[in-house]
């Protein structure tokens, strides 16, 4: 049974999994192509911009579809 960890690729930004036996070693993406260095800590300091990002996305999306059902409620109850 082989051990793995989720890394961010650094070009791509898509999730690669890696073996924990290649921490250290240069790795390929498997999308891309690109080639980095594996490391778990690196991990959670890419993996978190990208997720924020995403967090912020969806509350500004949420945020509008709230505006957008609040307008549609003020035009059916005015006469
Ligand atoms: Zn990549």
């Amino acid at each position: 049974m082989s051990i793995k960890f989720t890394q961010s690729c650094p070009t791509c930004g898509r999730r690669i999994d890696i073996r924990a036996s290649l921490l250290g070693c240069t790795v390929a993406c498997q999308h891309c192509g690109a080639e980095f260095t594996a490391n778990a800590n690196e991990q959670s300091r890419i993996g978190r911009e990208p997720t924020e990002d995403l967090l912020d996305r969806v509350e500004k999306a949420l945020r509008r579809a709230e505006e957008a059902s609040m307008v549609g409620a003020n035009s059916e109850v005015t006469p």
